[in-house]
C-alpha cells in the first residue's frame, strides 16, 4: 500500500500536522511525508507561515529592565520602609 498520491493518507497527515509540530517530533523522518512532495511543500509552506506568525506576534519583546528597575526599587522601599 502505497501512500503515495493518495488524498486520504494526504489529509490524515495533514489533520496530524498540529500534533506533529507541536510535539516537536522530526517530521522529516514521517513515512508519508518522505514520500509525498505534496505534504512536503504544505510543510515547508506552513513552516514559513510559522515563522512569519512569530514574527507578527512577538514584534518587541520589551526589555525587563523597566520590570526589574521597579522590583527593585519596591524591595528597597519595603527594606527601608519598614523602618520605624
Ligand atoms: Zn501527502
Amino acid at each position: 500500500m502505497s501512500a503515495n498520491s493518495d488524498p486520504k493518507a494526504c489529509a490524515e497527515f495533514q489533520a496530524q500536522l498540529p500534533e506533529l509540530l507541536g510535539s516537536g517530533l522530526d517530521l522529516a523522518n514521517h513515512p508519508h511525508l518522505s514520500g509525498c512532495p505534496l505534504c512536503q511543500a504544505l510543510l515547508s509552506d506552513l513552516e514559513t507561515i510559522a515563522e512569519a506568525a512569530r514574527q507578527l506576534l512577538a514584534p518587541v519583546a520589551e526589555p525587563p529592565d523597566q520590570l526589574w528597575e521597579q522590583i527593585e526599587s519596591a524591595l528597597r522601599e519595603q527594606e527601608s520602609g519598614t523602618a520605624e
